[in-house]
């Protein structure tokens, strides 16, 4: 049905998808040691007559959830204790979570507050890589947030199956779904278990004679259509059987990164570090996602508010030396239109600075303008910075972000190029690889 849809073993384990269990009652717990192994359930209000939007799991055992009502709750679970809701902290911890994910892993999407997915690549697919990234990333949750903050994570060819893997054990869960081995655990699970099967989507497959995951695996594309009654039953169809169904395209336009400069970091020597810092992390997220740019800009604020932006378009590339290269050139041209001079080299001058990758298409759709206007030396050193970029994710994968970058030639502020660039104009191929 859809143009790049991967097969199960071709994805292989390519996602990885993470869910908080019991998040907002986990938090309440991580603050208040006094909460800690209790029965606690989260409120919107102080009120009985209100619902409990999220309960510990000492409180489901007695079979509190989202959604029972408090003075129903405090029936069943006499020692029930409520708190109300705070969700500041909720927030606040969410970014603390992501930030301790990232070390490990990027963050592909962010689904919800306690949700998030990242894309395995290369190596990372083998099963016990896979698993090692994974309690890699619960001990930097519990290390860096707290150590009452569990998740389950789950592991498959695609986003759908990975969030499902999640459901198979709570909490503290890690469930790896291999392409080889489906349907397998998918069989013990209930059809509510799985993401987009609420209480209608239920009665509509009852009404087909479908009431358990092994009834709904069995069907065919065409009938999950006609029960659907959208293409939506036929791309369901596909994720419960592991194909990876590619993103809309309208998902991803372009991949960025900006950053509020701390205040030792506002020189021009150390603003363009840190540019191109991000611009490294950007290209390492955009061959995540297996996607080539074919333009990038650099954006840059001043401290009294003076703003400068500016981009160019290239041959789509996805390789970090071609990235810095045009950064290079956006910031000569930013020196140069802001008057900054040598003398500047020392003085705090920047607040901000965005860089951000735009026109993201994939492989199979940029052979014409990257392959056949290419000359075959051209293509080499294409090829070359390639198999660079590729070793230097790996090896930025095994020993962490910070272990490899890109180091900064030595060039001066007003830039080893001289005043003679054009700066409106694109530089042409030919240029570039000379
Ligand atoms: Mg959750």
């Amino acid at each position: 049905m859809n143009i790049g849809l991967q097969t199960p073993a071709q994805a292989g384990l390519k996602w990885l998808f993470l869910d908080l269990n019991s998040y907002f009652a986990s938090v309440e717990q991580q603050e208040n040691p006094h909460l800690r192994g209790k029965p606690v359930a989260v409120t919107p209000m102080v009120t009985d007559s209100t619902c409990a939007i999220a309960a510990s799991y000492e409180a489901k055992a007695y079979g509190v959830k989202t959604g029972t009502k408090i003075y129903e709750a405090r029936r069943m679970c006499p020692g029930l204790k409520c708190v109300l809701a705070r969700h500041d902290k909720y927030v606040e911890y969410h970014h603390k979570i992501l930030d301790a994910v990232e070390r490990h892993l990027p963050v592909n999407k962010i689904w919800s507050i306690d949700e998030c997915d990242c894309i395995l690549l290369g190596r990372e697919r083998e099963p016990e890589n896979a698993r090692a990234l994974a309690m890699a990333v619960k001990e930097s949750i519990w290390r860096n947030v707290g150590e009452h903050i569990n998740c389950s994570i789950g592991i498959a060819p695609n986003s759908f199956l990975a969030k499902v893997a999640t459901e198979i054990e709570k909490p503290d869960g890690l469930v790896i779904l291999s392409p080889e081995d489906l349907p397998g655990r998918l069989f013990d699970l209930k059809l509510m278990d799985l993401p987009g099967i609420n209480v209608n989507m239920a009665a509509r497959l009852e009404r087909a004679r479908i009431k358990t995951v092994e009834q709904l695996w069995h069907i065919s594309p065409k009938q999950a259509r006609s029960i659907w009654g959208s293409v939506q039953g036929e791309r369901f169809w596909y994720w419960l059987h592991g194909y990876d169904v590619p993103y809309q395209s309208t998902n991803t336009s372009m991949v960025g990164h900006s950053r509020v400069l701390d205040p030792d970091l506002r020189t021009p020597e150390k603003t363009r570090a840190m540019a191109r810092r991000l611009l490294v992390k950007a290209g390492y997220r955009l061959r995540r996602k297996e996607f080539y740019a074919s333009r990038l800009s650099l954006s840059v604020r001043f401290i009294d508010g003076y703003r400068w932006s500016h981009d160019l378009s290239f041959a789509h590339a996805h390789d970090p030396f071609t990235f810095l290269h045009y950064l290079e050139e956006l910031w000569i041209m930013m020196v140069h239109d802001c008057g900054l001079l040598p003398s500047h080299h020392n003085k705090t001058v920047f607040k901000k600075v965005s860089v951000v990758l735009h026109g993201l298409k994939r492989a199979e759709d940029i052979t014409d303008d990257m392959f056949d206007h290419a000359l075959e030396e051209k293509r080499k050193v294409m090829q070359k910075n390639e198999a660079l970029s590729s070793a230097l994710d790996l090896l930025r994968d095994k020993y962490k972000k910070e272990a490899v970058s890109i180091g900064l030639p030595p060039k001066t502020l007003a830039g080893h190029v001289g005043t003679k660039i054009a700066f409106s104009r694109v530089p042409s191929k030919d240029e570039f690889w000379n």
